[in-house]
């Protein structure tokens, strides 16, 4: 194991008080638990861990944290390794230096805010641990609130004091299980602006367990989806939502445009036929061979809605016609729905309000559309083999 790394720890601004290496999982089943999941977070990234609810998220937490014993595999932090069935390697979990946030905070009731800080600090002189309880929690923003038990604060403060208590411990990677969904949306906003910042100073692996997507894009380098237990999918969000691995993960990230259809020759040139349509998509068809049947996404950003008064971007790229058949308007955005004509099936995507206002568009009203070459994506299909 690496030396605790005392000189980084001063407090004041702009220094960096964590620092350890990357972390590398891959992992296989938990007793009953189904798992298989392979990632890897490096020190100062924020990787957003998403899924639906049993998807494995806590499960795979716990196993990282050791409080839970995969069958098979492996986990290293940097050059330490925690464990590794190959070698027989299983750090217990004081051992392994994560901090760990859960949802329901998990403070002691029976211990003041500083003391509960304070058993982190098993590593340091007993002489030094109260100085260093005050640090943390004057990091943490709860100066002057350090007396007080946990029934005495907010749920922000309490979530506050159990990110000083983990990160006291001075781990090599800090663990965080929906620790903003137990607050109001305010509070939430302004804890995740926090962590947001406390990330200049801390250059650990730090994996974020939420279900919600919007926090995840807005926090995290990158996102892997699970599901099943089963990483299916690692990377950043532009590549997520654009470029998804299969239908199944465009599903769990709320996508919708996903359509059948299938691959055509037409003179001379490879075309995705969907319905009587015939679609231009600007790679991937050449990896296919006629006659295939596929399952392509279109991110929302690449419909383009044509203006009535002036040719707008994409114009003449696959252009569709349609008819509005939901527009719910929520603030700033529209969300329209066109059920296009001669194939069974219907478009989602968001225009601006004053878009959709300045368009006079309205539910039943026709519409004409382009579907954007460069934003088609073709998937595996799930029914067929896959593709090459
Ligand atoms: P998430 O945090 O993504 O909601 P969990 O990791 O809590 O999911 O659970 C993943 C799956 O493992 C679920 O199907 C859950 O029922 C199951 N599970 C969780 N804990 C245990 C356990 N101790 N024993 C058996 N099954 C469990
Ligand atoms: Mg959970």
């Amino acid at each position: 194991m690496s030396e605790r790394s005392a000189d980084l720890m001063p407090g004041g601004g702009g220094q960096l008080l964590l620092a350890s290496g990357r972390l590398e999982v891959a992992l296989q089943q938990i007793g009953p638990i189904p798992l298989e999941a392979r990632f890897h977070c490096d020190a100062g990234e924020l990787l957003a861990l998403v899924g639906p609810s049993g998807s494995g998220k806590t499960t795979l937490l716990r196993a990282i944290a050791g409080l839970m014993k995969p069958q098979e595999g492996r986990i290293t932090c940097g050059q330490d390794i925690w464990f590794d069935t190959v070698s027989g390697f299983d750090l217990r979990p004081q051992q392994r230096r994560v901090g760990l946030v859960f949802q329901d905070y998990a403070l002691f009731p029976h211990l003041t805010a500083r003391d509960n800080v304070r058993v982190a600090l098993g590593h340091l002189d007993a002489a030094q641990r109260a100085a260093q309880a005050e640090r943390w929690l004057a990091r943490m923003h709860l100066e002057g609130l350090g007396g007080r038990y946990p029934s005495q604060l907010s749920g922000g403060q309490r979530q506050r004091v159990a990110l000083a208590r983990a990160l006291a411990r001075e781990p090599q990677a800090l663990l965080l299980d929906e620790p903003f969904s137990a607050v109001d949306q305010v509070t939430r906003r302004r804890l995740q602006r926090e962590l947001a910042r406390l990330r200049e100073q801390i250059r650990i692996p730090i994996l974020l367990v939420t279900h919600d997507l919007d926090e995840a894009v807005a926090l995290a380098d990158r996102l892997c989806v699970l599901h099943g237990g089963k990483s299916l999918q690692v990377g950043d969000a532009e590549t997520l939502f654009r470029r998804p691995a299969s239908a199944e993960v465009a599903r769990l990230l709320d996508r919708h445009n996903l359509f059948s259809g299938s691959v055509v020759e037409c003179q001379g040139q490879r075309r995705l036929q969907w319905g009587p349509l015939t679609l231009e998509v600007a790679e991937g068809l050449e990896r296919l061979a006629p006659g295939q049947a596929v399952t392509w996404y279109l991110p929302d950003s690449d419909v383009v809605l044509h203006r009535g008064d002036r040719a707008s971007r994409g114009e003449g790229e696959n252009p569709v016609t349609g008819r509005v058949s939901e527009m719910v308007v929520m603030g700033g955005t529209t969300t329209l729905a066109v059920q296009v004509d001669h194939v069974e099936a219907t478009l989602r995507f968001d225009v601006s309000t004053h878009a959709a206002r300045r368009n006079a568009l309205v539910r039943g009203e026709r519409v004409q559309l382009s579907l954007l070459a460069a934003g088609i994506h073709l998937l595996p299909d799930e029914s067929t083999e896959e593709m090459t």
